[in-house]
């Protein structure tokens, strides 16, 4: 089977510690692959190197043609990377100072290059797809924890990336926002659009996802299908780990 997204050897250090110790990962087109694992293992890395946010020390990305090499990669070939990669952070990373139409269209004018126009309009139809068409005018600070993340996700839906990638959606949300972030994810996933999502939410992993890959130390340690790493981990540290989330 094709890779539409191919990751190989990728290694990130912070001084002396490596984070990311030789990541290998292909993902077929429209395939939801959930990533799994204790804190401080590099989940979070592995989505910011990515797109880039954090530059790997070695490693080969590839989505659809284009390829990104850490031993030569361009500012362009970042800019291109960063084209076809959404992000969407645990902690949103809204602008405070934009509106919400404002913080989906910021992509589209700077990364994409498009005109204002079609920018607002575009967001106008992404706020209605999200649930908050009556609230692009809205400052981040004047909506709920929920109506932010899914303003976030739809800055990431704007840029109709190749490959999404969520970091923790969920996680800093107030227990009565989290169902309706999941089910704007769930939607998106049913769309088969290939994403890649970190997350603690094991039923939803289960639910929507493709693939779950376990990390630990920097490493995949094993990955599978949801019903045979859930149901059936072959290693001791899957098995320790989902015992202690489960
Ligand atoms: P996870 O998302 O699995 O909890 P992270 O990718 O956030 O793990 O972190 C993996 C390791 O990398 C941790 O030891 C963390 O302290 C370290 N790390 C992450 N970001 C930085 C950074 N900007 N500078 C130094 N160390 C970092
Ligand atoms: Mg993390």
């Amino acid at each position: 089977m094709s890779c539409e997204i191919e990751i190989t050897g990728l290694v990130k250090r912070f001084g002396t510690n490596t984070v990311l110790d030789g990541i290998d990962l292909c993902l077929q087109p429209g395939e939801r692959v959930a990533i799994i694992g204790p804190s401080g293992t590099g989940k979070s890395t592995l989505l910011r190197c990515l797109n880039y946010l954090d530059r790997p020390e070695e490693g080969v990305i590839r989505v659809g043609d284009l390829t990104v090499d850490a031993a030569r990669a361009k500012n362009a070939d970042v800019l291109a990377l960063r084209r076809r990669t959404g992000f969407v952070f645990q902690n949103y990373a809204l602008f405070a100072n934009k509106t919400a139409r404002a913080n989906i269209t910021e992509g589209l004018t700077t990364v994409r290059g498009w005109s204002k126009d079609k920018a607002q309009a575009r967001a106008d139809d992404i706020l209605t797809q999200i649930g908050l068409a009556d609230r692009g005018d809205s400052y981040p600070a004047a909506l709920s924890g929920g109506q932010q993340q899914r303003v976030g996700i739809g800055r990431a839906m704007a840029l109709d990336a190749d490959l999404l990638l969520f970091d923790e959606p969920t996680s800093a949300l107030d227990p009565e926002w989290v169902g309706e972030v999941l089910d704007l994810i769930r939607r998106i996933a049913d769309g088969r659009q290939t994403m890649m999502i970190v997350t603690h939410e094991m039923q939803f992993a289960r639910e929507i996802a493709d693939r779950v890959v376990f990390m630990e130390g920097g490493r995949i340690v094993e990955q599978g299908p949801p019903e045979q790493l859930f149901g059936r981990a072959q290693d001791d540290r899957t098995r320790a780990f989902l015992r202690r989330v489960g």
